[in-house]
């Protein structure tokens, strides 16, 4: 039976990005990961010092989770992706931030009420002003539709 879905284009769209944000936070891990074992084994043949096994693992998860965040983000519309670029390009992360009691769960501040409520019943995705992430209702979606 098919569920019944009000918005299912959003829905969809919020369960891709928070795919995304997770992809990107995995990301950033590894990439700080690097940047330390550089930083600790400066020189040009760090790689070599640190064991080439250790970068080339690096190397390849950076390269999965490059691919995973690039294929996922095709399936966002063009105004979505518009937004998710910003944010990445940024390192903004989480990339949706979920109303708690009218205000934005990422940056705090209260949001105007018209787009607290547009939020918890609209159609489309809005952007928090302030930090400019995808806003979604307090209710993870993941665990709410199943
Ligand atoms: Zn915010």
């Amino acid at each position: 039976m098919e569920l019944e879905r009000e918005s299912p284009l959003v829905k969809d769209e919020i369960d891709l990005l928070l795919r995304l944000s997770d992809i990107h936070i995995s990301l950033e891990k590894a990439l700080a990961a690097v940047a330390d074992a550089r930083a600790q084994n400066p020189g040009p043949d760090a790689s070599r010092r640190m064991g080439p096994k250790l970068f080339d693992e690096l190397a390849e998860t950076v390269e999965r989770l490059r691919r995973d965040a690039a294929s996922t983000s095709q399936h966002l519309s063009s105004a979505t992706h518009r937004s998710y670029e910003g944010l990445r390009r940024q390192a903004r992360l989480p990339l949706v931030a979920f109303v708690r009691d009218g205000l934005c769960g990422e940056c705090h501040v209260r949001l105007p009420s018209a787009l607290a409520g547009a939020v918890m019943s609209g159609p489309e995705l809005r952007s928090c002003p302030f930090c400019g992430r995808l806003l979604w209702s307090n209710v993870p979606v993941s665990s709410s539709l199943r």
